[in-house]
């Protein structure tokens, strides 16, 4: 028996040494409330992203798993194709003991390999709500072992327009299940689809503001649009972040900041809607691996990556919503450790930053610009770490590798 802070839960010895090896010690806030009462009763949770709500449904379901059924007993809804892929990354972990198999099924993937795996042992499914609807349609999903639907982040699925899709897997679904409800945020339309389809549903609210004030580090600077770039590069200068995600309102705002970076050689990754899903899961790879320090993303592109440890993130376009600027700023300060969220708005934006300061609950500590001589202090600790960032010495040894492979192509002779 493994004796950690998980075993009260009474799981068995699979997932606790899988918790183990994630190094899962104790149960955050939204595990501990969560976990006893799931699967007994519908949840209607309210927590963020970051609060360890993924784990929080995927302890329970992994230890109801019955390998023996080779159809899906648990369905998972996510809003984006990233998190759909890093949901099915933590069940395959989570229930890495157990063989649990957990299959991702997103629009964009293609149909037939999905399909091919779903006709294999699949115990759970996570998918995006269109391309589940389509898998039903074509009768590829089998439903009739569903016993548990996790809706994940529903206020995003409600914000890209997912709800009636929504609404439509679950009239599909056996009646005889356990609903569970993820939400950042519960506005009113939440609220109603989980009034017309829970059976009393357990309401825990998580309290993500008093957390966001608590883990977070928040500062804004204003700025003009001229003088945001040299701004953004001075905070990264003096800030120097281990792991730092720069969101833009756009993909053009995204491409164009990238590239500025890319010729001052932060060597930085990007993240939008518009790159192919391929380079988009792989750019997620490699700054997940810390190959990358910087990435530039947009909101949709960046919903529910899974990086442990962000050390810094930066709001170079404020957002426009409240409730993006918590789901961003929640990227940092995960799992007990402080994060540092700083925004840059123009005067033009002072309304929206007057908005997310009412719905956070206190007021975002203003900063001015920094001393030239500070900036040029900092720079060489700055230029020092960026030097010995794990992408260039994998560039160098890249390089070396292509030498070697040159010279050996010419036969170890130089070419004139
Ligand atoms: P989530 O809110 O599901 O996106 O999880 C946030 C992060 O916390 C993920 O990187 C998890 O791997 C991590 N995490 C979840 N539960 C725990 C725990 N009990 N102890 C340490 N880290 C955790």
């Amino acid at each position: 028996m493994i004796h950690n802070n998980f075993s009260s839960f009474s799981l068995s010895d699979d997932i606790q040494k899988a918790l183990c090896v994630l190094d899962y010690k104790i149960p955050t806030e939204v595990q501990e409330r969560v976990i006893p009462q799931a699967l007994e009763k519908d949840l209607i949770v309210k927590a963020k992203t970051g609060s360890g709500k993924t784990a929080a449904y995927a302890i329970p379901i992994c230890e109801m798993i019955d390998w023996l059924e080779n159809k899906p007993q648990a369905l998972i809804l996510t809003p984006t194709r990233e998190l759909a892929v890093q949901v099915k990354e933590d069940f395959t972990n989570i229930g890495r003991f157990k063989r649990i198999k957990a299959a991702a099924i997103y629009g964009g993937h293609p149909f037939a390999i999905e399909k091919t795996e779903l006709k294999q042992k699949t115990h759970v499914a996570v998918g995006t709500p269109g391309r589940v609807m389509d898998h039903i349609r074509k009768g590829t999903l089998p439903l009739s072992m569903i016993s548990c639907l996790v809706i994940d982040e529903a206020d995003r699925m409600l914000d890209m327009g997912f709800i009636d899709q929504v609404e439509e897997i679950i009239k599909e679904l056996p009646e005889d299940r356990v609903t569970m409800l993820f939400s950042a945020t519960m506005p009113q339309e939440i609220k109603d689809i989980s009034l017309n389809e829970h059976k009393a549903p357990v309401q825990i609210d998580i309290n993500e503001e008093g957390n966001a004030a608590a883990d977070i580090d928040h500062s804004l600077f204003l700025t003009t649009e001229e003088d945001k770039f040299e701004l953004l590069t001075d905070i990264t200068i003096m800030e120097n972040p281990d792991s730092c995600i720069i969101f833009c309102s756009t993909k053009d705002r995204v491409d164009l900041v990238w590239e500025r970076l890319k010729q001052m050689d932060y060597h930085p990754q990007k993240l939008h809607g518009g790159m192919e899903q391929t380079d988009r899961i792989s750019a997620i790879k490699r700054f997940k691996r810390g190959q990358y320090r910087y990435l530039v993303a947009t909101d949709v592109a960046a919903r529910g990556i899974d990086v442990d440890d962000i050390s810094l993130v930066i709001n170079y376009d404020i957002p426009l919503e409240a409730e993006t600027y918590v789901h961003r700023t929640g990227r940092t300060g995960r799992a007990g450790r402080k994060g540092n969220a700083v925004s840059l708005a123009t005067s033009s934006q002072s309304r929206f930053v007057r908005q997310i300061e009412e719905f956070i609950g206190f007021p975002i500590p203003e900063r001015t610009g920094y001393e030239k001589a500070e900036v040029s202090q900092a720079r060489l600790n700055f230029d020092k770490k960026l030097k010995a960032a794990p992408e260039i010495k994998q560039l160098k040894s890249d390089q070396l590798n292509k030498g070697i492979m040159k010279l050996r192509f010419n036969g170890g002779k130089k070419r004139n």
